[in-house]
């Protein structure tokens, strides 16, 4: 079956007894045994939900893995897959990343004695003099979250076996619908299912998937003992939006390739970052590993005056964190996704105060391309 097809059919007639098309959420959190000794599969909920354990499977399949782990959120995930690694470990992470996922490196794990250094992912080089005696994985994403840099994710994948390390991606920006890394030699995959998964801004979820048993057992354990597991609920809303997963990006791939068009040749802006514009740097890398450009993507105005008033007037499109959903978001990563990274290393990558981020979803591209474009005039306008 097709990527498609999977999708659609996540969870359909798996609940033998009933055949119900949509999975039932099972709210139980104990399961009584049949004799001593014996198990239905299900003992206890933190271990193991029918409906969580159907999300997880789908998952997997999804992303050709031996393992699918669903967590509170996307932060959760990364926390879990993080506690493989132990005090005196070093870790090689993308500098244009989650601010999430660099706050839980430099405030919490720094503190457990495991340490991180953060390079241009998209050079092989720079992760080659990154690593260290101690460096036990890469961390990457790819495209990266604001910038849309593109890392080889095979390139890497041979760095990681040539030097023993775990090669982990965030794919939130993709989804397994346009990338799929374990296939290109990755070890973990996470996502922040809130995002392009769940994909309404209706639930906070992640995923982890492993590739190899190995792993797959350390993660589970990881996953049962850290226990940030997501709820039956939460994986049933998940399901339900994963669904629609491939109609919805199809959409939101090709307003957001229009609106990228319209604001490169803005009088406004200076640039746009967006995997499909012909002088992206990463584009052969990106569509080498990547069936489409995903839907994000970020623009920096000609002067940081224009960002107040453009956040003001946007109607259609809503100020908001986040990114993935049918609404389209706006959002300033300066000041919220990414101000957990310093000022000076926020600058040096290009995460600055004139930067903005666009999430597209799938409203008429007409009524967002309208809608930028009297935001952006007004804006001018107060500014003069
Ligand atoms: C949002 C996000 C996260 C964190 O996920 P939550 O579900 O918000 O905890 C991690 N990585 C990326 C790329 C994200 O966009």
């Amino acid at each position: 079956m097709r990527v498609e097809s999977c999708l659609v059919q996540i969870g359909n007639r798996k609940d033998v007894a009933t055949g119900a098309v949509s999975y039932p959420v099972y709210y139980a959190a104990t399961y009584g045994h049949p004799a001593l000794g014996q198990s239905t599969g299900f003992d206890y909920a933190r271990l193991a939900n029918p409906t969580r354990k159907v999300l997880e499977e789908a998952i997997a399949e999804l992303e050709g893995g031996d393992g699918g782990f669903a967590c509170a959120s996307g932060m959760a995930a990364i926390q879990t897959v993080a506690a493989l690694f132990s005090s005196g470990d070093h870790v090689v992470l993308s500098h244009d990343l989650y601010g999430g996922t660099y706050r839980l490196f430099e405030q919490v794990l720094a503190r457990v004695g495991v340490t991180a250094s953060y390079v241009d992912a998209s050079s092989v080089d720079a992760v080659l003099q990154a690593l260290r005696p101690n460096t036990k994985a890469l961390f990457i994403e790819t495209p990266t979250n604001p910038l849309l840099q593109v890392a080889d994710i095979a390139a890497l994948a041979k760095v990681a076996r040539d030097h023993g390390l775990l090669l982990i991606v965030d794919n939130t920006l993709m989804s397994p619908y346009l990338q799929r890394p374990l296939e290109l030699g990755a070890d973990i995959v996470i996502h922040s299912a809130t995002k392009y998964l769940g994909g309404h801004n209706d639930v906070l979820a992640g995923l982890i998937v492993t590739k190899g048993q190995e792993l797959t057992e350390r993660v589970a354990y990881l996953h049962n003992a850290i226990s940030a597991v997501l709820g039956p609920q939460d994986a049933w809303l998940l399901m339900r939006g994963m669904k629609t997963l491939a109609v919805r990006l199809d959409r939101q791939q090709e307003n957001a390739s229009r609106i990228a068009r319209f604001l490169a040749d803005h009088p406004l802006v200076e640039a746009v970052y967006f995997p499909d514009l012909p002088d992206h740097p990463g584009r052969a890398v990106h569509f080498r590993q990547a069936k489409g450009p995903g839907a994000l993507l970020s623009f920096r105005v000609v002067d940081p005056a224009l960002v107040e008033p453009v956040l003001r007037h946007v109607r259609l499109i809503t100020f908001a964190e986040s990114l993935g959903g049918v609404e389209s978001l706006i959002t300033y990563p300066a000041v919220q996704t990414h101000a957990e990274i310093p000022e000076a290393m926020r600058r040096a990558v290009g995460v600055d105060e004139k930067l903005l981020r666009l999430s597209v979803g799938i409203e008429n591209v007409d009524d967002l391309i309208a809608d930028l474009a009297q935001a952006l005039e007004r804006a001018a306008e107060e500014v003069g």
